[in-house]
């Protein structure tokens, strides 16, 4: 049910594999709850020492937050997508040994992403424009994708 509902929230297609989702999901909610219990800590801490709260530094708190492009949601729906030539639904297998296009499987597309978002983020980059680079990087796939299959 809660995998149903965050698809949606992501606008991600329903046949997007339950590995994936859970993979975007788990990331999600654990840096997020990551940082709730760290921030309750310190202000607990704090409150028994009878301080103010010193709470980490931004490049700390960025640890986990890897950015999602606009273009991971559309590679991935189109990589479930039903192939127009083939009539079946398409997967990386499909796409390399039916099309010649060679697109990673899913995990390693998280990979990339929550990898070169991460370094940007600490390298301070806008989140807008992190989120462009990183989407860029996604770009040749959908590409060759739509390419292939005229779509
Ligand atoms: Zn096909």
């Amino acid at each position: 049910m809660i995998r149903k509902t965050f698809k949606k929230y992501c606008l991600l297609a329903k046949t997007v594999d339950n590995t994936t989702v859970d993979r975007l999901m788990g990331f999600d909610f654990h840096a997020r709850s990551q940082e709730v219990l760290l921030i309750t800590e310190i202000k607990w801490q704090a409150r028994k020492e009878n301080r103010l709260p010193e709470f980490p530094s931004r490049r700390f708190k960025l640890k986990n937050l890897a950015l999602y492009p606009r273009e991971l949601q559309e590679l991935l729906n189109l990589k479930t997508a039903m192939c127009p030539l083939c009539k079946v639904r398409l997967n990386t297998f499909h796409l390399r040994e039916s099309h010649k296009v060679s697109v990673p499987g899913n995990i390693e597309l998280l990979d990339l992403v929550e990898k070169e978002s991460i370094k940007r983020r600490r390298l301070k980059l806008k989140k807008k424009d992190n989120l462009k680079v990183v989407g860029n990087l996604l770009r040749p796939y959908i590409t060759s994708i739509k390419q292939v299959l005229s779509l």
